[in-house]
């Protein structure tokens, strides 16, 4: 059997397609939605990264603001630029492109920006709602995977989903996700004894670590749907995931690729929370979600 592949590039087109839609709704009651980046320091991939991030705001018809900082720049003065775009009412989003400098303590940023706009999902506040089932913006690669799986339609009530890595950004609230979904979850990590033990049993491997061929046909049963998360190189310098694909791929029944997989639809969720939270400012959320 050679599994379906599951091309993320196409499905977030598709989504962006409806984004673009809120947009022009929202412009015809002159809102425009709006994404600040605060880009700290010159990481190249992260310059990569915010790029991305404009570009698919301005294909949207969005509001984008880069704003750029020397590596040396304080915590305080990093502070006092979020509390600015917190009160800017053009802006509906932010970002502080991680990671930052070993100078500036993440957890004090994410707590910095106003829950009503981390589009990130990564703010306490949005944690705990998603924990408890209320409304709150998803962490968008968790929040991407879940719109891929909704896309071939497959059902997770009562399915074993297990998670291999434990990120506060990625392997932690895509379980609690799953489990929101009616799935049963196992989280594996890094100090998992025999992880294949627990992936053979699942439906749904999803798997997050950041290390190439972490999981090869061996770790899967048969037909089970594979989430590749991971963004590694390989020998050709090629970007490839955690997945050994060429391998997994006859055993299972679909599978994300790397790349045009898991990564264009986590930009993309970014949008449609940016856009989300320039409807809150209407009320225009609800609505949207009814329809
Ligand atoms: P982190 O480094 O924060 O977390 C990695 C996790 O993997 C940890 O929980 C770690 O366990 C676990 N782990 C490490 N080695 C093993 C192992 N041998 N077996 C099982 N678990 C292991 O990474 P992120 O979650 O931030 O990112 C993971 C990958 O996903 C990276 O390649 C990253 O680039 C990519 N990524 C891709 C995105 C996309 O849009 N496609 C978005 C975000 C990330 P422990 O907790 O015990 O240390």
């Amino acid at each position: 059997m050679s599994a379906q592949i599951i091309n993320g590039k196409e499905i977030a087109e598709a989504v962006r397609q409806d984004i673009s839609k809120e947009v022009q709704q929202l412009r015809e009651k002159n809102v425009v939605p709006g994404l600040a980046v605060i880009l700290v320091g010159d990481n190249q991939a992260s310059q990569t990264y915010v790029r991305n991030k404009q570009k698919a705001c301005e294909d949207l018809g969005m509001h984008s603001v880069l704003i750029k900082q020397p590596a040396d720049l304080t915590q305080p003065d990093l502070i006092r630029k979020i509390e600015e775009l917190n009160q800017d009412d053009s802006i509906h989003g932010i970002l502080v492109q991680l990671p930052l400098p070993g100078h500036i303590q993440e957890k004090a940023i994410i707590e910095a920006i106003s829950p009503e706009k981390d589009v990130d999902g990564f703010h306490p506040i949005n944690i705990g709602r998603m924990m408890t089932g209320q409304d709150a913006f998803l962490p968008c690669t968790p929040y991407g995977i879940m719109v891929m799986l909704e896309h071939i339609d497959y059902k997770l009530e009562g399915k074993h989903v297990v998670i291999v890595g434990r990120s506060n950004i990625v392997g932690k609230p895509a379980g609690q996700l799953f489990l929101n979904a009616n799935a049963t979850v196992t989280y594996c990590h890094s100090k998992t004894s025999d992880l294949a033990y627990y992936t053979r049993q699942a439906d749904v491997v999803v798997v997050a670590v950041g290390k190439r061929d972490t999981i090869t046909s061996s770790h899967i049963k048969e037909g089970a749907v594979v989430i590749d998360v991971g963004m590694n190189r390989n020998d050709e310098g090629k970007l490839c995931g955690d997945v050994s694909f060429e391998d997994v791929k006859n055993k299972a029944s679909y599978i994300t690729p790397v790349p045009k997989g898991v990564g264009p639809m986590t930009i993309t969720m970014l949008m449609k929370n940016t856009v989300k939270s320039a409807q809150k400012t209407l009320n225009l959320d609800k609505q949207a979600m009814k329809s």
